[in-house]
């Protein structure tokens, strides 16, 4: 079986999903803090469980016959972050020491990590390939960043075979519908565009019209939820012949002005906006370099189209299940 941390999130919904649709057999375990517990797919065992719990998690490699851990579980807030470290440094640095040594003492030797673009920090050069220097900006990008180093040190020490992947702008939603993104509170653009769209919300903030990129607004490269999700199901598969970090995106980057009018020709209604100040630590342009993903894992996004991922999100925010 695998064990799926942080299974009822975002991107972990949509692994445990994938996964079962593989074939293999998934425990998805979450706190439900900012999971939803209707997000985990009936096929999967669902164990309500903290990673600050070690008992919990003793009890959970004792009870389950786990071959492998893809591990999502964390606080993912970069401003909150910033106002409370502590609680991120606990949770996702600390939580994953409970993790990791609740798999050596079952013998659990293998780990997908779910790290971040966040712990690149303001880019050297773009696309931003695995060797880019990494000088994080936020609390939420060092805690990703000193799991990264931690499973470095229990390969070398242990033997841990381990993958970290590192997502750059997840987005979109399954295409059947049936999974999406929702968080409370929400801050990212793309369900915040469709919120406004949707007549939830009354307009999108712009955070900076005045970076250095094609129209002045800040450049991401927003990769698909599903795409995420079959980088893991083949990370999994590859942690005998490759064992590091590999950067996530489709290497193609989209303004927010690009999104907003994305949106508006997805939906066909008008996006109210307006200007707001530049929201601090946010680089002009972020973009990865895939190619190392597509080596090692043999991994392609399918989704290439900003419009496509929209049309996904879109989907999920009018006819939204949670
Ligand atoms: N952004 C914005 N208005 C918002 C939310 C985000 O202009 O209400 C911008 C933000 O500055 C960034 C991009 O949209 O350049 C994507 O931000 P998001 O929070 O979705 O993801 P992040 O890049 O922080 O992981």
């Amino acid at each position: 079986m695998i064990l799926v941390t942080g299974g009822a999130g975002y991107i972990g919904s949509h692994t445990v999903r994938r996964l079962l649709d593989d074939g293999r057999q998934v425990v998805a375990a979450d706190n439900l803090i900012y999971g939803h517990r209707q997000a985990v797919d009936a096929r999967a065992v669902f164990v309500h469980a903290d990673l600050a719990d070690k008992y919990s998690l003793q009890r959970l490699f004792a009870t389950y016959p786990i071959e492998a851990v893809v591990h999502f579980a964390a606080f993912a807030y970069v401003g909150e972050s910033m106002a409370e470290p502590e609680k991120y440094y606990l949770n996702n640095v600390a939580g994953s020491l409970n993790l990791l040594a609740a798999m050596r003492a079952a013998g659990v030797g293998k780990i997908v990590f779910s790290s971040s673009c966040a712990t690149f920090g303001e880019p050297a050069y773009l696309p931003i390939d695995e060797s880019h220097p990494q000088n994080p900006l936020n609390p939420y990008g060092r805690s990703k960043l000193a799991v990264e180093k931690i499973l470095a040190d229990y390969h070398r020490a242990y033997g841990l075979k381990y993958i970290a992947l590192r997502y750059f702008n997840a987005a979109g939603a399954a295409a059947d519908g049936s999974l999406g993104e929702s968080h409370r509170p929400e801050t990212h653009l793309i369900p915040l565009v469709l919120q406004a769209l949707a007549g939830r919300d009354k307009s999108v903030k712009i955070f900076g019209n005045d970076y250095d990129t094609q129209d002045g607004t800040c450049v991401r490269d927003y990769v698909h939820v599903e795409d995420l999700a079959e980088a893991h199901r083949l990370a999994l598969e590859k942690t005998d012949v490759f064992c590091g970090c590999l950067n996530l995106g489709t290497g193609v980057g989209a303004s927010v002005k690009e999104i907003i009018a994305a949106a508006e020709e997805v939906t066909g209604r008008l996006c109210p906006t307006e200007y707001a100040p530049r929201r601090p630590g946010d680089p002009a342009r972020l973009t990865a370099d895939n190619k190392k993903a597509a080596q090692v894992l043999g991994w392609r996004p399918r989704y290439t189209d900003i419009g496509e991922i929209i049309r996904t999100a879109w989907n999920w925010e009018t006819n939204r299940k949670y």
